[in-house]
């Protein structure tokens, strides 16, 4: 017989693996590999890593336990998926790979767009000369971000790095060939042990982009990998664009434009003047969400059309193409149907519950 204790922990989600969840108890115990209550599936509330959780029915032997609570979020990081992150760390190189405003600058946007705080290092020191990397570090302030200069190889900046680390969610996140994984590694040093493995944990985590994990940090905080964000992808409403550059947002601070929706290209009265150097970078930006905004309405329209089409005539004239496109129309709609059967079924499971 196993001994089960009636008490509960809370604790942090480090990791979800198809339906266990390893939990670290905020208490200071050991790691458990939990389950998740019949109750929360049937509510439909997920669990995802960096959730703080209520563990019942704990096994300390074997050390087992069962989710019965989800506390609220205060973050949700939807790739990767991550609860209650504080902070992006945005790593780049300033040598090998050479450093690039143009790529910076898109990481950069797409991490201000995620509303978690920004933490910017920038490794590989050791390749440049002092009056470079310095060169460097004033232009990025003049930009709005107080980056972190490393060297992961001669161990420099690392204190400083961890202390605004410690006792923080933080996520990393950058270019490949910049030195994230000897960041962690350094950082980790119980990953390093890992990693050589093949199934070692840090490797697992660091190759699917469903995958993620939270490693412990020794300074205290939790450090996750994030394959999901390596891709920016451009999703960002054009009026929302201002938001995610400092230069702007501290113009606006002083003054407002005439028109709300001011996109801050030379508009009557906009309150963002052009002189500053990446107002080409927001410009090019600028097209680019304008674009694909442009594009998604494009696609609506045309399914839009198509039902027209098909609703008002009898016989299918229909070309090819559209053909496809009304079939999968029709299966959204089958979809949508299970979807309903489903929930329903679901509404009715609560109340057999007891
Ligand atoms: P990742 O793709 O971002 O995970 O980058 P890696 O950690 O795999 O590092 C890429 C390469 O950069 C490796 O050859 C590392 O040895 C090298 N590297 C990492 N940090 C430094 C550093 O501080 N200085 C120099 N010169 N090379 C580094
Ligand atoms: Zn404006």
């Amino acid at each position: 017989m196993t001994q089960t204790e009636i008490i509960s922990v809370e604790g942090t989600v480090t990791a979800v693996q198809a339906n266990f969840y390893h939990v670290q108890p905020n208490n200071g115990s050991a790691d458990l590999l939990c389950t998740r209550r019949t109750r929360l599936k049937k509510i439909g509330q997920q669990v995802m890593v960096g959730d703080q959780v209520v563990v019942e029915e704990i096994d300390r032997q074997d050390k087992r336990g069962a989710i019965a609570a989800v506390l609220p979020r205060k973050t949700e990081l939807d790739r990767p998926p991550v609860a209650n992150a504080n902070q992006l760390l945005l790593v780049f190189a300033l040598a090998e790979p050479a450093l690039d405003p143009w790529q910076l600058s898109r990481f950069l946007v797409k991490a201000e767009s995620t509303g978690l705080s920004l933490l910017l290092a920038l490794n590989k020191q050791d390749l440049l000369e002092s009056h470079e990397c310095h060169a460097w570090h004033k232009r990025l302030s003049e930009w709005g971000y107080d980056a972190v200069l490393l060297s992961i190889e001669q161990r420099i900046g690392l204190e400083k790095l961890q202390q605004k680390l410690a006792g923080k969610i933080s996520i990393v996140a950058g270019p490949s060939g910049v030195g994230k994984s000897s960041l962690i590694n350094c950082l980790i040093p119980e990953a390093t042990l890992r990693v050589g493995q093949v199934s070692g944990k840090l490797q697992r985590g660091r190759h699917t982009t469903r995958h993620v994990e939270l490693f412990e940090l020794p300074c205290g905080g939790l450090l996750a990998d994030s394959p999901g964000f390596n891709q920016p992808d451009w999703q960002i409403l054009p009026q929302a664009l201002g938001n995610y550059f400092p230069e702007i947002r501290q113009q606006l601070a002083q003054e407002n434009c005439q028109f709300k929706d001011c996109l801050h290209l030379q508009e009557p009265n906009c309150a963002v003047s052009d002189d500053w150097e990446r107002y080409e970078i927001y410009q090019k930006f600028l097209d680019e969400a304008i674009a694909y905004k442009e594009n998604q309405q494009q696609q609506r329209d045309e399914e839009t059309q198509q039902k027209v089409k098909m609703t008002a005539g009898g016989k299918q004239h229909e070309p090819k193409l559209a053909t496809k496109k009304y079939r999968r129309t029709s299966r959204r709609e089958r979809h949508q149907n299970l979807k309903d059967l489903y929930e329903k079924q679901s509404i009715d499971d609560l109340f057999l519950d007891e």
